[in-house]
């Protein structure tokens, strides 16, 4: 390891939109980082060509930015260990991939891919599965098996040639994993993976396992999909000479199905109603548009909290932590093992305590936009006092509009069941006789006016419900809603009279 400071890389590829689950491994990196006093750091790996989608960098570091997650050093930041984009470090890998062919670690191999589906398919037909690997090797075109001579004749007439590991045969990989404890693997279960490949291009695995070590990386913090790759590295890191300052292990839990029964995926969230992306996404080919948790409405505090909670706790009662408090009481000792079941409900929970965390005020800012959308101007004081008045109802700012649509528009409609029920014959008379009283109330606020109506109503001897709920049917549509006499004052005197009377010409 390097002097003692702790270096963690998120290391995706931009193959996609990142996965929620992508999101909690760099938050773990982070925190982990955070926590240590060490560096987080931001490497594209884009070595495979093939699976390159553009704009998923973008998106990516998009993400991370939302999450409050902002890198040490990476890709789109710099750092004195760059480039962090594997596509642009192409130079440095051939070098490893040559010295482990010297050091006999490693072999050419020509079998063309069509050669490769054959032995496939011939295996599929006895039913069993081919693996290039120590029992298969002696009998393929590689440089274990070929002449000297004849390995160079390929060479010089340019045939297609990639680099496979050659995996030691019989040998136990015993590692230390810092959430699962002592993991082994013995070699004779794995294959010789390819290296470096016909276009001149690292794999993952060797791409990985140089810039881990260039990088000076001491944690590798990922998902359990990558622990049965953990043997090739630590063998890799050997072979390379690097056994003695290669990175601790750490395989993060799956993150599982709301029913508890398999890895969540996109379709879960499609079936559900729930998103499973950090932010918004276009296919740039399909132009299908996936959802995400930033435009449904999460506050990234909600996201970053809920998500920390995936495989992860304090060990106490807490649920609610600020980024501080996360990184104050992280540690990879309380990540658990076993997969972390998601619930869609839970996280609309987090976002509910988020909402009711913030002031009216910064509230009304982030209502604002989507008054301005709906073509509606408020006086940002009356907009703060109807944000006091609903936010209990509501767990999204878009809410706002659902619970608070009459104190920006006049209704289109009325309630049936509440009209048949409530606007009797003679409702049209009293409440003419109440907008002559309401027309009366000078200065319009909703103690004043309430006096003025309740004056009114004991010296007329009618009883309130019965024109109490058709006035709020003329306000607000429907039988819902804060108190009346605060929508009276909110929608104000001359908008509170013209309601009224529409509602006497449809209903009456
Ligand atoms: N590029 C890998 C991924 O997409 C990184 C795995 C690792 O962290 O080693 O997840």
């Amino acid at each position: 390891m390097n002097n003692g400071k702790v270096r963690v890389r998120f290391a995706p590829s931009p193959t996609g939109p990142l996965h929620m689950g992508g999101v909690r491994t760099a938050l773990f990196n982070y925190l982990f980082a955070k926590k240590n006093g060490g560096d987080f750091l931001l490497r594209i790996e884009d070595t495979d060509q093939t699976r390159y989608v553009p704009g998923a960098e973008d998106y990516i570091i998009e993400s991370l930015k939302w999450c409050g997650l902002t890198p040490d050093e990476g890709a789109g930041i710099g750092g004195e260990f760059g480039p962090y984009r594997q596509s642009e470090r192409k130079e440095i890998y051939k070098q490893f991939a040559d010295q482990l062919i010297e050091s006999g670690n490693a072999y050419y191999a020509f079998d063309t891919p069509e050669e490769l589906d054959a032995l496939r398919a011939a295996a599929e037909a006895n039913k069993e599965v081919f693996s290039y690997d120590m029992h298969t090797r002696g009998e393929l075109k590689n440089s274990l098996v070929l002449s000297e001579e004849e390995i160079q004749r390929r060479i010089a007439a340019g045939e297609p040639c990639i680099i496979r590991f050659k995996m030691p045969e019989n040998t136990d990989v015993v590692e230390e994993d810092l959430i699962r404890g002592e993991v082994k693997f013995n070699t004779a279960q794995l294959d010789d993976k390819v290296l470096y490949k016909a276009d001149g291009m690292p794999t993952y695995h060797l791409a990985n396992v140089v810039d881990d070590h260039m990088m000076k990386i001491t944690h590798v913090i990922r998902g359990e999909e990558w622990l049965p790759s953990m043997p090739l590295h630590i063998l890799l890191y050997k072979a390379l000479g690097w056994g003695d300052t290669k990175p601790r292990f750490a395989h993060l839990p799956l993150i599982l199905k709301p029913t508890g029964k398999g890895k969540l995926s996109k379709r879960d969230g499609d079936k559900m109603g729930f998103p499973v992306f950090p932010l918004q996404w276009t296919d740039p080919k399909s132009g299908d548009v996936s959802r995400g948790y930033r435009e449904d409405g999460y506050f990234p505090q909600a996201f970053v909290n809920l998500l920390a909670l995936l495989g992860w706790n304090a060990g106490t009662e807490q649920e609610f932590f600020s980024m501080d408090e996360l990184i104050d009481q992280f540690s990879l000792e309380r990540v658990v093992k076993s997969g972390a079941r998601f619930d869609p409900e839970k996280a609309k929970w987090f976002n509910r305590h988020y909402m009711q965390e913030k002031t009216d005020l910064e509230l009304a800012g982030e209502f604002k936009p989507l008054l301005e959308a709906r073509n509606v101007s408020i006086s940002e004081e009356k907009l703060v006092r109807i944000i006091a008045m609903i936010k209990e109802r509501c767990e999204f700012i878009h809410e706002l509009w659902d619970q608070g649509q009459y104190f920006f528009e006049a209704p289109e409609s009325y309630d049936e069941k509440t009209v048949k029920k409530k606007w009797k014959e003679g409702t049209s008379e009293k409440l003419n006789a109440i907008l002559e009283v309401f027309k009366a109330v000078d200065d319009w606020k909703a103690e004043l006016v309430k006096e003025s109506f309740s004056n009114f109503m004991n010296e007329k001897e009618w009883g309130f419900g019965v024109v109490m709920v058709p006035i709020r049917l003329a306000l607000v549509g429907s039988s819902q809603g804060v108190d009346l006499f605060d929508i009276c004052e909110l929608v104000g005197k001359e908008e509170t009279i013209s309601r009224i009377e529409k509602a006497i010409t449809i209903l009456g």
